[in-house]
């Protein structure tokens, strides 16, 4: 699955990369307000596709009216395969120069590997000879041999060069990303390092690569770590929201779309490939969490098989019997079977799109006190 540049950005912000200053608008009137406050901005629009820059999906802005113009020009526009929904109005960066950085699977090795270029921006499918690889070994940090390698072929050998790249490598691997791609990484007049694009994959049917998320097991919660015992990994951010998605770049893009929408995210949960066997436990863990005044069930089938994944929550929702109310967006391989079930079995209405069943839990979860 492909993030959108916002939702990219805010997990790679996560590891302590440099961002630009911005928020997401879907409207003309919301552009001018952030443009407003952040003063010459870029901008862009949020689809799953790159190539914005040279199909007029990224603009330039130096005045408010300006970026309310782009803004309404673009929303609603039709941009390669994709329509535009939602753009993100970002600072205008100073740019110095552009690079490319990746971390991403090497599928015929198996292995992560990193590959990057001193000469990225709009035009790195010309200059692809620029690009140079190094693999990287599984489940470790970036070593310091290969971060002086990058850093000389990047052409800047910074300490914030250095921490970004350990940074990106951090994201990579805790996120379980196919691919995470940078570009262009620029850098300033001043020498600062900023993530200017960001791109994110996940592969929701994939082990996870390049290692795990390290949790300190002192500074878990009783819940996390009774759900550690269990082979799940929980995270508890302590929201009104309670999350079970399948995979972690969807469990990310729930969370973010939560926010989005004024609600609090309760949790990470991961219950990857193992989300049938698995979904009572992971159920109750989360329902178990104190603040929790609603769930929602966000599944997105590809390798996954939504009926499956939903016959496991169905039968822990029975079983479990919870005092609170659950809403469903299911898409992908199955959907039909699954919202059936839903359907039947719990009498519920699965929601057409993430954001309407997101809203509607967060109105539940308010209208039982928990905000
Ligand atoms: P993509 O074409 O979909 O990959 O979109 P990008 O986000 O990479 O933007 C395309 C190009 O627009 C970049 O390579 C930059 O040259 C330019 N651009 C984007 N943001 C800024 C900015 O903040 N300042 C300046 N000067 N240029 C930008
Ligand atoms: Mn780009």
């Amino acid at each position: 699955m492909k993030l959108v540049e916002a939702t990219a950005k805010s997990l790679l912000a996560e590891s302590g990369v440099v961002i630009p200053d911005g928020e997401r608008a879907t409207s003309a009137s919301q552009a001018l307000s952030i443009a407003e406050r952040l003063g010459p901005c870029v901008v862009k629009a949020q689809i799953p596709a790159g190539g914005r820059g040279k199909a007029g999906g990224v603009v330039l802005c130096s005045t408010p009216a300006s970026a309310e113009t782009a803004a309404a020009n673009l929303l609603g526009s039709e941009l390669g395969d994709h329509r535009v929904d939602t753009i993100l109005v970002e600072q205008q960066i100073d740019i110095f120069r552009e690079l490319y950085v990746a971390f991403m699977i090497d599928t015929t090795a198996g292995m992560p590997m990193v590959v990057f270029s001193g000469q990225g921006g709009v035009d790195i499918e010309d200059n692809l000879d620029s690009l140079q690889r190094r693999h990287l070994v599984p489940g470790s940090p970036i070593d310091h041999e290969t971060l002086d390698i990058v850093c000389e072929g990047l052409g800047v050998n910074t300490d914030d060069a250095r921490a970004t790249i350990e940074q990106l490598q951090r994201a990579f691997a805790t996120s379980k990303a196919t691919l995470v791609e940078v570009n262009p990484l620029v850098v300033t007049r001043d020498g600062s390092i900023i993530a200017v694009d960001a791109k994110v994959e996940t592969d929701d049917s994939a082990a996870p690569v390049g290692g795990e998320l390290e949790t300190d097991a002192g500074q878990q919660t009783d819940l996390e770590r009774e759900a550690a015992e269990k082979g799940l990994r929980l995270i508890e951010l302590g929201g009104n929201v309670a999350i079970l998605a399948n995979g972690a770049g969807l469990t990310m893009t729930t969370m973010d779309a939560v926010s989005h929408h004024g609600g609090r995210p309760a949790n990470f949960l991961e219950i990857g490939g193992d989300a049938y066997t698995l979904a009572e436990p992971a159920l109750d863990l989360t329902l178990r969490q104190s603040g929790v005044g609603s769930l929602v069930v966000n599944f997105c089938g590809a390798f996954a098989r939504c009926d499956v994944m939903t016959e496991g929550v169905v039968n822990a929702w029975l079983a479990l019997d919870p005092d609170i109310d659950v809403f469903f967006s299911i898409h992908g391989t199955g959907q039909d079977e699954a919202r059936t079930m839903v359907r039947d079995r719990l009498g519920i209405e699965p929601f057409e799109s993430m954001d309407d069943a997101i809203i509607a839990a967060i109105d539940s979860a308010r209208s039982r006190g928990q905000r």
